[in-house]
């Protein structure tokens, strides 16, 4: 296989790129190790910054964020729920911060105002009623899938080709150009060679590995997990952050029928660390309480963690305090840093800025190649968004009500259809059912696939995409993955639904009898 462009990374950057690069006019290849979005982008807070987090601490991040905020509505509109943002002082905080916010913001063109406590507290009901100020800004929910689809489909549709569960095993060197990779097709279990005129790492927190595999060492991207907890409805309706320098657990962001609190940061020991520490989820607990009186007694569904790349700058050299690492995007020139041509990395960034991201780096691609072209994904919607209506939270429920009675509801949580399920698994062979969560939200709701999955595994069985044993493996491999996220939080409401799906689960499927080998 050849291309002009091989994109390496699935996820929000590396999709931006290939759309990029495939809009552009040159032949674009995307490989992702895995499903697309089940790296960090599939493991996010679910903010679209407007930059009011980052304006004391890192400036240029409060800049990129503002800008493409407002880019971001306009080109992928049904990915983001207009929330609005608010910060606010809570007794917890130094008071003396909400001056240097707001200066903050004038400096580095981030809009906010400030908005008299009880207005905010009025919008807010649930909000710790000793704030002392309030601050409203452009903050809103981005769905990162909804994001991701739309970048692929989008991508495809300028021809560019995406190939999920493709895990690149070695980087091609042509003398001192890289020349493309070879990479393990886990779906068509072979090995795959693509040759490529120029090949783009947009591996996220993984991305000096690939650096290392093209023969260019040193490029150190450190993990800063995070863990986040969906609680189990929204206690909020706006994105609530804590007035002060970012900490943990200062923001809570309300995303389709859940918020989620966080977050942590830690340096990881690897990017694929993804266990979760109680003593974190305790904090995050605790500092939910902060900003929502009774947060701890409302039901905790879910945890998972994820890992940010922070790429080391100068500024952050050596620096072993995560938190205090930039959140700017890295573009590492490997013709100027290792004198190896035909070979770009792009790290760092946020989901907030990834669309810049790839302008960046496609932009460096064409000087490099003596062929600039302009970019026009600032202009062009994604497709779902060509209207720039934002997403709507009733939007699922008035559709369902459309179709009602005719289509069976599959995951009453998050209102997934069977006809969406049967046009899923039609559209991906050989989908299993965390891809399904990916893409149509099975087992995201206050159940945790306490009661759909099975419908979802069965469904799949009668339309004939998994057969007996196949559609018992799907069962028992998605099962095992919700309860990663759902062990580190049982206590308390949370323990009664666990009760009930293990009653359902052990008691009356027996499903861990299964004739299957169950998942490592
Ligand atoms: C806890 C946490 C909370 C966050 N919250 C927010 C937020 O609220 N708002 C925001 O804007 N940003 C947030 N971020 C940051 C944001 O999620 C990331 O910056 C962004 O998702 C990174 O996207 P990416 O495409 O660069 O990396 P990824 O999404 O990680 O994509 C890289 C991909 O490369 C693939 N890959 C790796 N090795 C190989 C290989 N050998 N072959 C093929 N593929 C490979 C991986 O599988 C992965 O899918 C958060 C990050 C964390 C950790």
């Amino acid at each position: 296989m050849g291309c002009d462009v091989l994109v390496i990374g699935g996820g929000a950057t590396g999709l931006g790129v290939v759309r990029d690069a495939a809009m552009r006019g040159w032949s674009a290849v995307l490989v992702e190790r895995v499903d697309l979005g089940q790296g960090t982008t599939g493991r996010f807070h679910g903010l679209l910054h407007s930059g009011g987090r980052y304006v004391v601490s890192d400036p240029r991040s409060a800049t990129e964020c503002a800008e493409e905020n407002a880019i971001l509505r306009r080109i992928a509109a049904d990915a983001v729920e207009d929330t609005g943002g608010l910060f606010v002082t809570t007794p917890a905080d130094d008071p003396a911060y909400a001056d240097r916010f707001l200066a903050g913001c004038a400096e580095h063109g981030v809009a906010a105002e400030e908005v008299p406590v009880a207005e905010a507290l009025r919008r807010e009901p649930r909000l710790n009623p000793a704030i002392s100020r309030a601050f409203e800004v452009a903050d809103a929910s981005i769905d990162s899938w909804t994001l991701l689809w739309g970048n692929a489909r989008s991508a495809r549709e300028h021809g560019a080709r995406i190939l999920p569960y493709h895990w690149v095993t070695g980087v091609l060197r042509d003398g001192d150009r890289v020349a493309g990779v070879t990479a393990q097709d886990n779906r068509g279990h072979r090995e795959v060679r693509i040759e490529a005129g120029f090949t783009i790492n947009a591996a996220g927190v993984w991305a000096g590995q690939l650096a290392d595999m093209a023969g260019c060492p040193g490029v150190t991207v450190v993990p800063g997990k995070g863990i986040m907890i969906a609680m189990n409805h929204r206690l909020v309706g706006t994105v609530i952050n804590r007035c002060e320098l970012p900490g943990d657990g200062d923001i809570l962001v309300p995303i389709h029928t859940v918020c989620v609190i966080g977050t942590t940061d830690v340096k990881a020991p690897t990017p694929d660390d993804l266990s979760i520490a109680r003593d974190q989820v305790q904090e995050m607990l605790d500092a939910g309480e902060v900003l929502v009186p009774g947060f701890r007694e409302s039901r905790a569904l879910h945890a998972w963690s994820g890992s940010r790349p922070l790429f080391t700058d100068e500024r952050a050299d050596g620096a072993q305090d995560t938190r205090h690492m930039s959140r700017g995007l890295a573009l590492v020139d490997h013709l100027e840093r290792d004198g190896v041509e035909g070979f770009l990395t792009i790290t760092g960034g946020k989901l907030t800025t990834y669309r810049l991201m790839a302008e960046t780096v496609v932009d460096a691609m064409g000087e490099q190649l003596g062929d600039p072209r302009p970019c026009r994904t600032a202009a062009e919607p994604l497709p779902g968004s060509e209207d720039g209506r934002p997403y709507w939270l009733g939007s699922r429920l008035r559709r369902q009500e459309e179709v009602m009675p005719d289509d069976q509801l599959i995951c009453e949580c998050e209102l997934m259809q069977r006809s969406r399920l049967e046009a899923a698994a039609a559209s991906r062979p050989g989908l299993n059912l965390d891809d399904v969560r990916r893409v149509l939200r099975l087992g995201m709701g206050p159940c945790q696939g306490g009661f759909c999955t099975y419908r979802a595994a069965g469904v799949l069985h009668a339309i004939g995409d998994a057969d007996g044993p196949r559609a018992d493996e799907l069962l028992l491999q998605f099962l095992h993955h919700r309860w990663l996220g759902i062990e580190p939080i049982l206590a308390g409401r949370g323990m009664r639904q666990a009760c009930i799906d293990d009653w359902i689960f052990q008691g009356a499927l027996d499903v861990e009898h299964l004739p299957v080998t169950p998942p490592a």
